[in-house]
């Protein structure tokens, strides 16, 4: 499987966030995995290597910052880059998801315009439109 090919994993809790970005994932022309909680999150992102993780950060079972974590200290997930998401732009929320390994950071409501965007800034021009 290509670079171009892998899944994008968004982990996420709420459905209706989940399926607006899932949508907007899909006109992007990817492939989506979605998981509602942290623990599910790292479970699919071991199996599928995804190419890239949007991390909602309040989440049940393990938050965002817990997970990001796990994934930047596994050798096998380190190099997958992880979007933050946010729905509250909390002081100190940025710098705790730069802190705990996100590479990059929305706030919701995201738009196509920035998660096309990031995607492209993260991995390096290889974003769908
Ligand atoms: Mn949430």
């Amino acid at each position: 499987m290509s670079e171009d090919e892998k899944p994008i994993l968004i982990i996420e809790d709420n459905p209706d966030n989940r399926v607006l970005i899932t949508d907007m994932l899909h006109s992007m022309g990817y492939q989506v995995i979605e998981a509602p909680d942290g623990d599910s999150g790292v479970r699919l992102a071991h199996q599928h290597r995804p190419a890239l993780i949007l991390m909602d950060l309040s989440l049940p079972s393990k938050d965002g910052w817990q997970a990001t974590r796990e994934i930047k200290n596994s050798p096998e997930l380190a190099h997958i880059p992880v979007v933050a998401l946010t729905a509250h732009a909390m002081r100190g929320d940025r710098e705790r998801a730069l802190e705990a390994g996100c590479d990059e950071y929305l706030t919701k409501p995201v738009s196509l315009g920035e998660l096309s965007r990031t995607f492209s800034a993260v991995l390096g021009g290889r974003a769908a439109c």
